[in-house]
Parts: structure tokens; sequence; C-alpha cells
């Protein structure tokens, strides 16, 4: 199972990766937690990287691409993987088909989760209460949920277009969004039919 979760700030991307990582018995691979494991680490790339996900500006493609091909490439090699927060933009959706290409791996299926602007906001804040995330602030999660608006929401028209969007409404439960994302997938024959 090849498998994109395609979502705003706050739509659950990263919840649902791990439940349905869980559930599929493949890796769960987080953009976002990969890139901020980096910034963690006292290095050049690692402060470069910081700087963008502090202002919740998209890190370069470049940085992107280097911490996440050998991710991937293991996770391929050992059945699969759930991968939230990437592509984010036209061009890095067009340099992984093109990557997929040549490695002869095509996607399953692209999840995009939504939910009203609203919603996201409050849960973004809410998580910022309980100690969450530095670019958890008002003013940050603003930013966030434009760039998606104007530079990954392109994306769902892409896949869409493609024939692989499953678009699934995430202001539910998250048992109830895990669920519906995998009924739509057995409904493609992607999954084994839990009906
Ligand atoms: P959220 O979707 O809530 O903003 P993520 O953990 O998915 O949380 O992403 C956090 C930050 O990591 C983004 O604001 C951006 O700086 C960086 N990031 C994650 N994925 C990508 C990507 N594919 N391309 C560029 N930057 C990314």
């Amino acid at each position: 199972m090849r498998l994109l979760l395609l979502a705003p700030p706050g739509a659950g991307k990263g919840t649902q990766g791990e439940r349905l990582a869980g559930r599929l018995g493949v890796q769960h691979i987080s953009a976002g937690e990969l890139l901020r494991a980096q910034a963690r680490a006292d290095t050049g790339v690692g402060r470069e990287i910081a700087a963008y996900q502090q202002r919740g500006d998209l890190v370069p493609d470049a940085i992107v691409f280097e911490v996440l091909t050998p991710v991937v490439v293991v996770a391929v090699a050992r059945g699969g993987y759930i991968l939230d927060g990437f592509p984010r933009t036209l061009p890095q959706a067009t340099a992984a088909a093109e990557l997929g290409v040549r490695l002869g791996l095509t996607l399953d299926a692209v999840v995009s989760l939504h939910a009203p602007q609203a919603v996201l906001v409050q849960r973004l804040l809410d998580r910022a209460i309980q100690g969450g995330r530095s670019d958890d602030t008002a003013a940050v999660i603003r930013h966030r949920l434009e760039v998606f608006t104007t530079t990954t929401s392109p994306l769902i028209a892409y896949y869409r277009d493609r024939g692989i969007l499953v678009a699934v409404d995430a202001d539910q439960a998250p048992e109830v969004v895990t669920t519906e994302i995998l009924t739509r997938l057995s409904d493609r024959s992607l999954t084994p039919d839990r009906r």
C-alpha cells in the first residue's frame, strides 16, 4: 500500500497516518516530523529547517527530498507507506511522480481530509494550550493555513484528475474518519473488504 495524506494543518494527518499505518501494516512517514527531527540537530541544515518551520513557511524542496527520499525507499522495500505532509507543492508532486515512474512505483491513493477553517484553527489552538508545537501560535497557524490554500490545495485537483483522490470529511471523531477512509479504500479494492 502506498498512500498519501493530503490535508491542511489541524485536519488530523498525523493522527490518521498513525492509525492507518497500524491497521494496514505499513510504515507511517510524516514529512513534518522528519523535518522537525532534523531541525533539532545542531547543524547548518537543521537550523535552516527550524527557521522555515518556525515561520510556517515551506522548507525548500531540495532539503525535503534529501530528508525524505531515503526513508521512503526503505519503506517501499518493506511493503509500502502512509506518507503525510508530502508532496505539498505541485513541483514536489511532479518530481515524486517522475521518481515513482523511474522506480516502477505508483501511488495507490491520495486521501484528502477536509474540515471547516474554524475547526482547524480551534484544534491547533487547543493543541498549543496542551503544550504543542512552537509553530502553533495564532499568527503562524493563520500563515500555515494560507500556505495550504495557495500552494498545497491545487494538489487536490491534480490527484482528482489522475483518478486516485479519496476525499473524506475530517470534522468527525478520529475513529469515524479512520473507518471512513478504510471503507473508501476497500470500495476501490485497495484493502480487504471489512463489511
Ligand atoms: P502542519 O500540516 O500542521 O503544518 P506538518 O508537521 O505536516 O504540520 O508540517 C510542519 C512544517 O514542516 C510545515 O509548516 C513546513 O515548514 C514543513 N514541511 C512539512 N512537509 C513539508 C513539505 N513537503 N515541503 C516543505 N515543507 C514541509
